[in-house]
């Protein structure tokens, strides 16, 4: 029996629906696969937490977190609760702390599930993003002097380094040549930004070199979004900063037919610290309680987080079960259906037992 140890963390808004979702969907896996057992440790963390004790987790909450096989999180964020501080007192902290440089995000469009772009169906739209996730724009670095004063300055430093644009770069290409079309495509906004974008494009030509059966080309982030709506099939694995990934990301999320369906997966490649497998969305207020959260890109993040484990048959499967009750029309309001998260999980549950594969 394999056992992997997951330290799951719903957190806020609908982070708890989904990863309960997710929590019986990986049961009833191990349950078919007869041979593996994930063992859920759950922690209260997040802003009702930050309420209690005045921080969204405890001072040792990485330490706690360092000896589990993954991290599977929700979302954060609440209506009472600054933005800035449920996300640099949780999910910043742990991707930085655990140096989880490599920020995943696959899209692409499910059976049964509609793309706003028109023409544009199954097999049109496959991509992988892949964000940097430990400096950029989001390095933290920055200040405010003169607060409030009409002479008040605030500055957001984004930080480069050629050891962090460099390992992500690698990830990227090899990530790109393990896919079947070996396409790049390296985002910058290197005509602004003259400093460290530059920087990204002259690692990303000498990287290229230990990579030469990639095809790889460069985009300005602006005329990205451009491409991906106008032309989402000459696209395949993308790389970009922090900042840009996380806009464009969105963007693949919405193009694939909802957020809801977008996952993404922070990952240590060297292994050092677990990695954590979390939906692209946020804690999405308006729709909590309501029972019609969409679980999917929570599921597809647990495939993504078996794949991490080496549970390549139980990803496989949980994938394929997810795809068979998407083209069944079993889908939540988001993607034009009526089912809510009960009756999308039951599916996918039902469909994982039911499968030969
Ligand atoms: P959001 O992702 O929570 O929601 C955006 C829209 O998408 C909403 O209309 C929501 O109903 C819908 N949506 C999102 N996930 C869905 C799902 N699974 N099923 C159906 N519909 C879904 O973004 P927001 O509204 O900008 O932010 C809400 C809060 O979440 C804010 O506090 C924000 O800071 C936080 N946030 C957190 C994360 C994170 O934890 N990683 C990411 C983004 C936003
Ligand atoms: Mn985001």
């Amino acid at each position: 029996m394999r056992t992997f140890e997951i330290a799951a963390i719903p957190a806020d808004g609908i982070g708890p629906e989904v990863i309960d979702a997710g929590a019986e969907v990986l049961a009833a896996l191990a349950q078919r696969a007869g041979d593996v057992r994930f063992n859920l440790t759950f922690f209260d963390w997040g802003s009702d937490y930050y309420k209690k004790h005045g921080e969204m987790m405890p001072a040792d909450g990485l330490d706690q977190l360092k000896p589990f096989d993954a991290i599977y999180f929700g979302a954060v964020g609440a209506p009472d609760v600054p933005d800035h501080i449920t996300l640099w007192g949780l999910r910043l902290p742990i991707c930085q702390g655990f140096d989880q440089y490599a920020n995943v995000r696959p899209t692409k469009i499910i059976p049964g599930v509609t793309s706003p772009l028109r023409g544009v169906g199954v097999g049109d739209l496959d991509w992988v993003i892949v964000r940097e996730n430990s400096e950029g724009e989001y390095s933290g670095n920055g200040g405010r002097a003169h607060r409030g004063l009409p002479e008040e300055v605030g500055t957001e430093v984004a930080i480069f380094t050629r050891a962090g644009v460099t390992r992500i770069m690698r990830y990227a290409f090899k990530l790109a040549q393990s896919r079947p079309r070996k396409l790049l495509t390296v985002v910058t906004k290197s005509n602004a930004q003259r400093h460290g974008m530059v920087m990204w494009d002259e690692i990303a030509a000498e990287v290229a070199k230990e990579f030469p059966d990639v095809t790889w080309d460069k985009m300005l982030v602006d005329a990205m979004t451009v491409r991906m709506v106008k032309n989402p099939q000459s696209l395949d694995t993308i790389v970009a900063t922090n900042l840009h990934a996380d806009i464009l990301s969105d963007l693949a999320g919405a193009l694939a037919g909802s957020l809801g369906v977008a996952p993404t997966a922070n990952i240590d490649p060297e292994r050092r610290f677990p990695s954590m497998f979390e939906p692209i969305h946020g804690s999405a207020f308006d729709i909590t309680g309501k029972g019609i959260a969409n679980p999917i890109a929570t599921f597809w993040t647990a495939s993504q987080m078996l794949d991490h484990l080496g549970e390549l048959e139980s990803s496989e499967r949980l994938m394929t079960a997810v795809e068979r009750v998407c083209d069944a029309g079993i889908l939540t309001p988001d993607v034009g259906g009526k089912a809510t998260t009960r009756e999308v999980t039951d599916a996918v549950i039902q469909a994982i037992h039911g499968s030969n594969t």
